[in-house]
């Protein structure tokens, strides 16, 4: 019989996880499908419930459901625990688990272009992503992580909610912009500058120090005006692709245990973004 995996979110039609977890399948001879669930508020226990009920292998969970989503299911791991959002669902004989890919899919993709040993960092934004993204990190050998946000109040109930093995402090946006030149790697996790705001910029990079690394998790443009911006300065720069694949990545292995190929899994999101990969 077919192995069902799918996404539920809301909205969910935009979702490219069913392209690449669909190729992966194939690639590894899975008998598989992922489909995407279109899954309202009010509708997420009884979805849940349903899952059960069609024996469905694995599934993620994507915007608004994250949090919501722990109180119905019947384990969750530490780390997604601590994170306190779940995105990747496994049924383990019968009862689901939870877990958190998106701050190990982060960090992964980072490390590819930078290493994290004495770094001071700076994350902008405390929402969701820069939850999963600030936990991971502080397992990282940084140095010390800053947090900065529009709401300065909630990056500091951000930093005092997660046992942090790392110094992390919280800011506003203008001391952040005005003490730029001590950080090594920046983060936005906010949405500014996303399609269609594509002239928003969440911070200015007027002190930004040479050669620093600059990410951006937003892929919808590819190219932010933000990472723009930041290279023009000389920066090393990364997209929000890098962390969507290997979040993707680590999902399909805790479901299947095979590493799929993350080369692939990138070309087909560039293909549907539109860009080149390099
Ligand atoms: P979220 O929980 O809603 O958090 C949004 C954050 O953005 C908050 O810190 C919010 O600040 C800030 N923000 C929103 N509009 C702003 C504005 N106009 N000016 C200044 N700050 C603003 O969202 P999320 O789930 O963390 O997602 C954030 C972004 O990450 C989205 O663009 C999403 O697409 C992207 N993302 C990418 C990946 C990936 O795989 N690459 C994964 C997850 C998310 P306040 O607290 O002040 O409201």
């Amino acid at each position: 019989m077919k192995k069902l995996f799918g996404v539920i979110g809301d909205p969910i039609a935009q979702s490219m996880s069913p392209q690449i977890h669909n190729d992966a399948f194939e690639q590894h001879n899975i008998d598989g499908v992922y489909l995407p669930f279109h899954v309202a508020k009010d509708a997420l226990q009884t979805s849940v419930k349903g899952w059960r009920a069609l024996g469905g292998c694995g599934f993620n969970v994507t915007i608004p459901h994250k949090v919501k989503i722990m109180q119905f299911l019947d384990g969750v791991d530490q780390d997604a625990q601590q994170i306190g959002a779940v995105n990747t669902v496994v049924n383990e004989s019968g009862k689901l688990v939870g877990y958190n890919t998106d701050g190990a899919g982060f960090v992964k993709g980072l490390k590819e272009i930078t290493s994290f040993h004495e770094k001071n960092v700076a994350i902008i934004g405390a929402g969701g992503a820069a939850r999963a993204i600030l936990y991971s990190l502080s397992k990282e050998n940084v140095e010390e992580i800053t947090v900065a946000n529009r709401t300065e109040s909630k990056a500091l109930e951000l930093i005092k909610s997660l046992h942090l093995e790392t110094l992390a402090n919280a800011s506003s946006i203008l001391q952040l912009e005005e003490t730029l030149s001590k950080y090594d790697i920046i983060i936005n996790t906010t949405s500014v500058g996303m399609y269609p705001n594509e002239d928003e910029m969440p911070i200015s990079l007027s002190f930004l120090k040479k050669n620093c690394v600059v990410s951006d998790i937003i892929y919808n443009p590819l190219e932010t005006k933000f990472l723009k911006e930041a290279k023009k300065q000389g920066a090393i720069t990364q997209n929000g692709v890098p962390m969507f694949v290997n979040q993707a990545a680590i999902a399909f292995e805790i479901w299947t245990n095979i590493k799929p190929c993350n080369t692939r899994m990138e070309q087909i999101v560039m293909e549907h973004l539109g860009g080149k990969t390099c």
